[in-house]
């Protein structure tokens, strides 16, 4: 499970910092792509990764800002140009507002895709859990910017233990069907008599990653519960340290109040985006080294970065 970041800039694109954008990369675990909001030019910055658009089955967008959405028309449009593939369904989940804006879009501009989008929507009142598969469930809660935004917290279910193969045969247990009914719990009996206790041979459960990627906000608790023990919190830095005021007064957040959420949330790992043009590549790492003051483990990304969770 990775985290590329597409687009990690504040309000319009820099040479060095494209709007926002963020692929959850689930190949291991789904064989699908995740992205979440999708700024002007997504596009152009998937074409210098590995992303294929195909593989983009989920969009979740935190708010209608431009510098957030307005990369989904070209995407979408792109994303049905993929000769002799498969032309897969996608889900764009986001505030109430945002099927109008892509069925708009498309419909202006007379573009016809050759797949579905299944919108889902919400507002104040119907957040909360917005998806749930087998693998993964997805909470979103309300946050504090000048329009309505909200946060994600992915939660992986959690991972059942592996088969120890080699113990196995040690054992003298012969490979086949004894290792299915060893791998779903059961005990068995070797034709010799011998007793095989499953639990022996299988790893414990391993808990599920929780990822969490907010929109931008002022420092709220919202933010803190959705980042509970967290193994990475993605949050924005539009100001630095001191500029409180005015990252309050624009609905943004400052590199300290970052990391004071990740602190009060007990979150493994802190990595900072929506990161303002103003700051010069010395005012980077002094983001960095004042927020590492509050939460020693964080980072500054940059496009195209890409974090391994
Ligand atoms: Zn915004």
């Amino acid at each position: 499970m990775d985290i590329q970041f597409l687009g990690t800039g504040a309000g319009q694109p820099s040479k060095a910092r494209n709007v926002s954008s963020l692929a959850l990369k689930l190949l291991d675990e789904i064989n699908e792509v995740w992205l979440f909001d999708c700024g002007e030019g997504t596009q152009n910055r998937i074409l210098e990764t590995t992303i294929r658009p195909r593989k983009v089955s989920k969009i979740f967008i935190t708010h209608l800002h431009g510098d957030h959405i307005f990369g989904l028309p070209g995407f979408l449009s792109s994303r049905a140009f993929q000769a002799n593939e498969e032309q897969t369904d996608l889900d764009i989940y986001g505030p109430q507002g945002i099927k109008s804006f892509v069925l708009t879009s498309l419909r202006v501009s007379g573009s016809r895709l050759p797949y579905r989008i299944h919108f889902h929507e919400f507002d104040q009142d119907s957040l909360g859990k917005i998806l749930e598969t087998d693998k993964f469930t997805v909470y979103a809660e309300e946050l504090d910017h000048t329009i309505f935004c909200v946060g994600y917290r992915v939660m992986q279910k959690d991972l059942e233990g592996t088969l120890d193969a080699e113990k196995l045969k040690a054992a003298g247990v012969p490979f086949g069907p004894l290792f299915g009914k060893i791998k779903n719990g059961q005990d068995v009996v070797l034709e010799d008599g011998t007793e095989i206790k499953a639990a022996d041979y299988i790893s414990a459960p391993r808990p599920g990653k929780i990822i969490t990627i907010l929109g931008d906000t002022r420092k709220t608790n919202a933010s803190v519960r959705l980042a509970v023990n967290a193994d990475v919190l993605v949050h924005e830095s539009t100001y630095g340290k001191g500029d409180e005021k005015i990252a309050h007064n624009h609905g943004h957040s400052t590199n300290m109040q970052a990391a004071q959420v990740a602190a009060e949330a007990g979150a493994k790992r802190l990595l900072l985006n929506h990161i303002s043009a103003r700051f010069l590549s010395k005012d980077i790492s002094q983001l960095k080294k004042d927020a590492a003051t509050v939460f020693e483990n964080v980072h500054v990304v940059k496009d195209l970065e890409e974090v391994e969770i």
